[in-house]
């Protein structure tokens, strides 16, 4: 077991990977169902309720031990071979996003400003899909496999609230495997990635204070509007002047708090924004080059700030040696597909957390279709994805999973 512990290739047989296709493809229209049902029905960060009940309930009727409110609305369930074995973590996202959704379909959003436009939906659809796949071959299981339904990753909470809450110990994962439906990427291809996936995030906020007055007389008083406008185009140079070439990084300003009339200097400006990186030595430099842009530009101007940068993600980085062993499993059970390994993305995912605690795996499985229109780029009110991704995802997942416990 210590063995295992540290090295979780140790007991991956692609021998063991068994090739759960057709097995379900004849769930699909189960599947179909399953979705457009969260789908009509969505719930925002630490909300899931509804969606927390349904996932609870399934996983209850497939004989598994189920536990629910780990990291508020959280959902953990295990499947117990009939032998000793490793544990494997499956991990999924519930929740959607405050959007008004402007698709047409007969699975519309039927909650105001609440859409599934991340593809979490099919996410749970997939989970439940390979919990159904994998009862089935309870008999023969050595090991267990442990379910995740987390929440609030949108906000990049959820698995922060279920680690604190013990979903990684007893019993405590040996490798973790998740995936992303990804409309970056069109139906039948697969990004398996090495290393570094997924960029960490920071979020801050920064407000900078002056002296407000009549803006007849700016002269009398000290401008933060124009003052944050300086610092919002001397940070850009963070990116294009501080960053290696070879290393990338985003510094993006998203919103300006201020005052609401034509006729007034306000007293402050508030701005808040992100930072996207792959490496900490690189964050850490974009954080000490923002502090002193900053710092000198306000200072100039006469103002002064106060600022507060919270790291909200890790990056998502993949086992190579376990990515190395997916890859070989997944042409041999689904050779029709194509793989990519060159795929990265500078949007963050808090799989990163789990990921940094239990070696694994996350993956994105490709789920636009042009000629459909399902090519909407994730958090879109027009986002919608290809259903046959559904059918990708679980059976390459469902697939994995065996390779360490069957
Ligand atoms: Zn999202
Ligand atoms: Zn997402």
């Amino acid at each position: 077991m210590f063995l295992r512990a540290i090295c979780p290739q140790l007991f991956y047989t692609s021998t063991g990977m068994k090739d759960f296709r057709s097995q379900v493809e004849s769930l699909y229209p189960e599947m179909v169902a399953q979705r457009r049902d969260f789908h009509r029905y969505p719930e925002i960060a630490f909300e899931e309720m509804r969606t927390a009940g349904i996932v609870a309930q399934q996983l209850a009727e497939l004989g598994l031990e189920v536990q629910t409110g780990v990291g508020q609305t959280g959902v953990v369930a295990v499947l117990e071979g009939r032998q000793h074995g490793p544990t494997v973590l499956v991990r999924c996202d519930m929740d959607a996003l405050p959007i008004q959704e402007e698709n047409q379909t007969e699975y519309v959003s039927r909650n105001t400003n609440r859409m599934h436009a991340c593809g979490h939906d099919g996410h749970m659809t997939i989970v439940l899909a390979v919990a159904k796949a994998l009862v089935r071959e309870r008999e023969h299981m050595h090991g267990q496999v442990k379910f995740l339904f987390q929440p609030a990753e949108e906000i990049a909470a959820g698995a922060k609230a279920m680690i604190s809450d013990g979903a990684l110990d007893y019993p405590k994962p040996d490798v973790s495997l998740g995936l992303h439906l990804w409309n970056e990427l069109p139906l039948g291809t697969v990004a398996l990635v090495p290393g570094p996936m997924m960029a960490g995030a920071d979020l801050f906020q920064v407000k900078i204070t002056g002296k407000g007055g009549h803006a007849a007389m700016p002269n009398l008083a000290v401008d933060p509007l124009l003052t944050a406008a300086h610092v919002i185009t001397a940070l850009q140079s963070i990116v294009s002047r501080n960053v290696a070439p070879q290393d990338v990084a985003v510094v993006s300003v998203t919103r300006l708090d201020t005052g609401d009339a034509f006729n007034v200097i306000p007293d402050s400006v508030t701005l808040y924004g992100t930072i996207r990186t792959f490496r900490k030595e690189v964050r850490e430099h974009i954080v000490d080059r923002f502090q002193a842009i900053l710092d000198g530009v306000v200072t100039a101007m006469g103002c002064h700030a106060e600022i507060d940068i919270q790291a909200l993600t890790t990056p998502v980085i993949n086992d190579p040696a376990i990515i190395e062993q997916l890859r070989t499993g997944f042409a041999s059970v689904a050779p029709d597909l194509a793989y990519r390994d060159d795929v990265n993305s500078m949007a963050s995912e808090d799989m990163a957390l789990i990921l940094e605690r239990v070696p694994g795996v996350f993956f994105f499985v490709g789920s636009a279709n042009a000629e459909r229109g399902l090519n909407y780029p994730h958090h879109h009110p027009r986002f919608d994805f290809d259903e046959k991704a559904l059918v990708i995802g679980a059976s390459l997942l469902a697939s994995a999973v065996s390779a360490y416990v069957l």
